[in-house]
């Protein structure tokens, strides 16, 4: 099979048709029979709508991954949320800054920097280290394979993600789950038996997907710095334990946590960062694929070079 006829299959999977006008007889005559992948991707429209159903799901730990007893990990207390700060670089390098100069956050950062997988997990449950705590139904932890090769890094939980305990399972968690699946991922494993568990099937063909925050913000507000600080101690435990070769940060507030850039996706994708050594590779987040479908072929661009990253790494 071509290139081009694979990658409009796979464009296929991911709810894109490409539509090309149709040439005039001398332009056909002089076309190339198949367009150019450029060529697609500048006339891509999208013809169907997102419609794969998600199954509610939850991810226990293996009994083997859990520690005895969980250090007990007590936050202090929540300092308040300016009503509406701007969640800019500065303002989380500035919350950050203030978090590292309270000891009992710097303490409490050690100790989730030290948790093995069920405690973690356990430590996600009970947090009660920002306001959200407040407004959440229960926490987000995270799902799919505990030793994935590819860990996808979201944003935070909406209102299915606070009542199903599970990322991603809205519309935007649709598609997410048919861009994986273009490029022979997934966040559940093959057979129907231990689909929930996080070490089964194959660690390089299922993901991890975590949130930046673990909580729904209230009416899906903009994260506050405030609650980005004193979240990513998890965060950055999970890609700890999970070590995977391949990071898939999407949308903005992913990337401000983990890469620190204020820039813009656009500016950032199409390229390798990089995370503590692990390779990084910038997207667009699926609730923006959404509403800007002709950006799907960009997305589609970054998944097969996060597919060559990985398969390099
Ligand atoms: N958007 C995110 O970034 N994460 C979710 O879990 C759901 C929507």
């Amino acid at each position: 099979m071509s290139w081009n006829e694979r990658q409009r299959r796979m464009l296929a999977a991911m709810g894109v048709r490409l539509w090309s006008p149709a040439p005039s007889a001398t332009a056909a005559a002089a076309a190339p029979a198949v367009p150019t992948a450029e060529a697609q991707a500048a006339t891509a429209v999208l013809e169907r709508p997102v419609e794969t159903p998600v199954v509610p799901m939850r991810a226990p730990a293996p009994e083997a991954a859990r520690a005895p007893a969980a250090p007990p990990v007590r936050p202090p207390a929540p300092t308040p949320a300016p009503a509406r700060a701007t969640t800019t670089i500065a303002a989380a390098a500035r919350a950050q800054a203030d978090a590292l100069a309270d000891p009992a956050l710097v303490e409490r950062a050690a100790a989730i920097a030290t948790l093995a997988w069920g405690p973690l997990q356990d430590a996600v449950a009970s947090c009660t280290a920002c306001g959200l705590c407040e407004s959440r139904k229960q926490t987000v932890f995270g799902v799919g394979h505990a030793q994935a090769d590819w860990m996808i890094v979201g944003e935070a939980p909406g209102e299915q993600e606070d009542l199903q305990g599970e990322p991603f399972v809205g519309p935007a968690g649709q598609l997410l789950d048919q861009m994986l699946r273009a490029v022979g991922q997934s966040r559940r494993a093959d057979s129907g038996e231990g689909r929930e568990d996080d070490r089964a099937g194959d660690p390089s063909k299922r993901v991890f997907i975590a949130n930046t925050l673990k909580c729904r913000p209230p009416r899906n507000r903009n994260p506050e710095p405030d609650e980005l600080a004193r979240c990513e101690p998890f965060l950055k435990r999970q890609l700890a334990l999970v070590q995977p070769r391949l990071i898939l940060v999407m949308g903005r507030f992913a990337v401000k946590q983990l890469l620190k850039s204020d820039e813009a996706i656009g500016k950032l994708r199409g390229r390798v960062h990089r995370y503590e050594g692990i390779p990084v590779i910038v997207t667009y987040h699926p609730a923006y694929l959404l509403r800007n479908m002709p950006d799907k072929a960009k997305a589609w661009e970054d998944l097969c070079l996060a597919k060559a990253t990985a398969d390099a790494a």
